[in-house]
């Protein structure tokens, strides 16, 4: 494929100033509410290639900077623009090993899109979904990655964590003929992809689809293996050529309120992971254990309850909703600060409060109320420190305390790394909180003290987004390639 050639078509230039930014029909907010589908359609390929070609291929691609894995974006818009529908999807995994993910799940609105030139005044080109349309049409048609010309290095890898780090690594390893030998200990692949983000961000299908791809790539999973406990570090480290650690963020970080200990109170994960289960068709369990939690927490029934979430971030939205479509009679979510300070997508907010969520911005969560059971929240309202510095944190309002009624509270303050000690001890080292560390003095980037082993996604970055753990996974890749003198033309 020449890019050069993609470049040349340039018909329209200015085809923004008369084509609205259109996002591919999304289902009514009614309709969508009573199931676990993704909200928004597939472009057609007339509107792809409209879309598409509201790209002013401006000369100075921002969105391929701000992009984490540096997608080439306007040059595989220049290709759905000329209907060159395989050579796109040929050019989007050049540089992102699951280009239809992030397409769906990334914050485009901080990332490419935000960085979109002509989104001051005329609304940036929707390039995550263009992104998603490329590759789902793309395999729908029959296109495939061509590994044809690899050649086998008889080099094997073992990769912990099936999570965006790990698929994106083992993708790499395979076009350099390296063979990829994933564990994980969940029953499916995609780490927080299946277990963690809800269905209708992200269909389940999408990723068995992807999982197909990987396998005819020669990758090979071994799922419902946990690593530290149906086999050891030292042993992957001895049986393979090297090892990548991918293993996640998924400590619960404790805000440590008086009463959260009551029957009612959740937190974020438990309750995404057990409801996503139930959507699989896979067993939920009862009760369920959380690094950093007490006890094992129960998934509640929100049937006709009242539920509040703690916290406003992604990981929130993704329990408002998921709360709105289990049925709950009110759904409210307490965030300590204004709107815009909100850490999440925009996007998710937006449909969310489609959706009915109330929010109730600048109020501090102190305490959870109830006798035996949880019964609301004890909030007290903040407003901007007067220095206006967000790093000092917002200053209460005297005399402003109140109680938000609730039947089930759901604490979604975010996650941190907990590797296990024994990939902590031969990694080497690790930060105060635990985040392993990699590349120092003169290492490879993302390879640990120990040689042999490598690590990336958000087990090094602390919780992060897919987007950087697929980057992390491709870049830990290139080094494993160097590490064991593999010459290849890719990754
Ligand atoms: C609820 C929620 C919603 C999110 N929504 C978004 C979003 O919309 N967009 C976005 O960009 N990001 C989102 N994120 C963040 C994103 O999911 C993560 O940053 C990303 O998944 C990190 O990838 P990873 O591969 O490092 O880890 P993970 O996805 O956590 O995968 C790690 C894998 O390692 C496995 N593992 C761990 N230890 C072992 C062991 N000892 N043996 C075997 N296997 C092991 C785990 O089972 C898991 O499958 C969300 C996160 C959460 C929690
Ligand atoms: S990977 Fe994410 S940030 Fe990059 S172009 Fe795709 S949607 Fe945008």
């Amino acid at each position: 494929m020449s890019k050069t050639a993609a470049k040349s078509a340039k018909p329209g230039v200015f085809q923004f100033i008369d084509v609205p930014r259109r996002m591919p029909r999304e289902v009514p907010v009614n309709v969508r509410v009573l199931g676990w589908n993704e909200i928004y359609g597939q472009f057609d390929a007339p509107a792809a290639l409209e879309q598409s070609a509201r790209c002013l291929d401006c000369g100075n691609p921002y969105c391929s900077w701000k992009c984490p894995v540096h997608n080439d974006i306007p040059n595989w818009l220049a290709l759905v623009k000329e209907g060159r529908l395989f050579e796109a999807a040929e050019l989007t995994h050049e540089t992102n090993p699951l280009p239809e993910i992030c397409g769906r799940v990334c914050p485009q609105d901080r990332l490419c899109e935000g960085a979109c030139t002509i989104n001051v005044g005329f609304e940036a080109v929707t390039i995550g979904a263009v992104e998603k349309y490329i590759v789902d049409e793309a395999f729908r048609q029959g296109w495939r990655p061509d590994l044809s010309r690899v050649v086998a290095t008889g080099k094997r890898v073992a990769i912990i964590g099936a999570g965006p780090a790990g698929l994106s690594c083992a993708d790499r390893l395979a076009r350099a003929g390296i063979e990829a030998h994933v564990f994980d200990r969940y029953e499916e692949i995609g780490g927080l992809l299946t277990f963690g983000i809800p269905p209708f961000k992200l269909e389940k299908q999408v990723i068995a689809t992807r999982r197909a791809v990987l396998e005819a790539m020669g990758v090979h999973f071994h799922l419902g293996v946990e690593i530290g406990r149906d086999r050891t570090l030292e042993q992957l480290l001895s049986g393979f050529d090297a090892v990548f650690a991918g293993t996640g963020a998924y400590r619960y970080v404790d805000a440590q309120l008086p009463g959260q200990a009551l029957p009612g109170v959740v937190p974020a994960l438990p309750f995404l992971v057990a409801n996503g289960r139930q959507v699989l068709g896979t067993e939920a369990p009862e009760r369920w254990p959380v690094a950093g939690w007490s006890q094992a927490v129960p998934s509640p029934d929100v049937r006709g309850k009242r539920v509040v979430v703690l916290g406003g971030g992604d990981t929130g939205m993704d329990c408002v909703r998921t709360a709105i479509r289990l049925g709950a009679a009110e759904v409210s979510c307490i965030y300590r600060r204004d709107e815009a300070a909100m850490p999440g997508s925009k996007r998710e907010v937006k449909n969310a409060k489609d959706e009915g969520v109330r929010f109730l911005f600048n109020r501090q969560p102190l305490a959870i109320e109830g006798e035996g059971v949880a019964t609301g929240v004890r909030v007290v309202e903040t407003r901007a420190a007067a220095s206006g510095s967000r790093s000092v944190g917002p200053e209460v309002v005297d005399g402003s305390e109140a109680v938000i009624a609730a039947d089930i509270v759901i604490l979604a303050f975010g996650f941190r790394p907990d590797p296990a000690d024994w990939l902590i001890d031969e990694a080497g080292e690790h930060l105060s909180d635990r985040r392993l560390v990699v590349g120092q003095s003169g290492r490879l980037p993302f390879q640990t003290a120990q040689p042999k082993l490598f690590a990336g996604g958000d087990v090094v970055r602390g919780a992060d987004l897919v987007v950087t753990a697929v980057a992390d996974g491709r870049d830990a890749a290139a080094s494993i390639v160097r590490f064991l003198g593999v010459v290849s033309p890719s990754p």
